[in-house]
């Protein structure tokens, strides 16, 4: 379900001949005839697509290539795309469109990391982390989902996660060990090796061949319907 990341790439001489074909329709025939063709240009690979998301107010958006900052067209505030690694410990905020990653060995004790993909692979004692696009859980990560919040979930084999409440999210991506009770509104993918438990109302469910699901379940057809009079 991961996009493809491979970069496309577009040739410059490519390019150049869909130019010239379209003049040349256009061309009156008596005129003189086109120039040479060019030799060939190199190849010019199209920068890589970034998911970003507003840190203040969640609008989700993507920049290609290297863009550092943007303006929310929600919020209207100045937004820093910056990719951050985390592998101390951890006490104050961090607000960024880009990504962080909390990298193993560093342990998050308070305070508040807004961005639009959070890699958790340390402790989370305390504080709140959102994720306002996507939450990556690797195997080894320390958390308690009261402080954790995300649109996307992606569980690592070897991660496993435990919510106590019911939760509602956008896109589940389940290699690892999860268990609640979950309303979706999009895709759950449950991936060889992977185990869902509780109960599960998604819109579309794909589950691979050795995955494991022992959980209620409903999916699509929206809302039960309630039977008229
Ligand atoms: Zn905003």
């Amino acid at each position: 379900m991961s996009g493809s990341r491979k970069a496309s790439i577009v040739s410059g001489y490519d390019l150049v001949q869909s130019l010239g074909g379209r003049r040349a329709a256009t061309r009156p025939a008596a005129e003189a005839p086109p120039p040479p063709r060019p030799a060939p240009a190199g190849s010019v690979a199209l920068p890589t697509k970034r998911d970003i998301a507003c840190p203040d107010c969640g609008w989700e958006s993507h920049v290609m290539g290297r863009q550092s900052y943007a303006v929310c067209p929600k919020c209207r505030k100045k937004i820093d795309i910056v990719d951050y690694t985390v592998d101390i410990d951890f006490s104050g905020t961090i607000a960024t469109a880009g990504a962080v990653r909390l990298a193993p060995g560093g342990i998050v004790h308070s305070g508040e990391i807004r961005a639009a993909i959070v890699d958790l692979a340390s402790r989370v004692e305390g504080g709140r982390i959102v994720a306002w696009h996507r939450l990556d859980l690797r195997a080894g990560a320390v958390c308690q989902p009261d402080h954790i919040e995300f649109r996307d979930l992606r569980l690592d084999a070897g991660a496993r996660l435990a919510f106590t409440c019911a939760l509602a999210c956008r896109r589940l991506d389940v290699a690892g060990d999860l268990e609640g009770e979950f309303v979706v509104s999009g895709e759950v993918f449950l991936r060889a090796g992977g185990a869902l438990r509780g109960s599960l109302r998604c819109a579309h469910l794909t589950v691979e061949d050795g995955a494991s699901l022992a959980a209620r379940l409903q999916v699509g057809g929206g809302d039960p319907v309630v039977p008229g009079p």
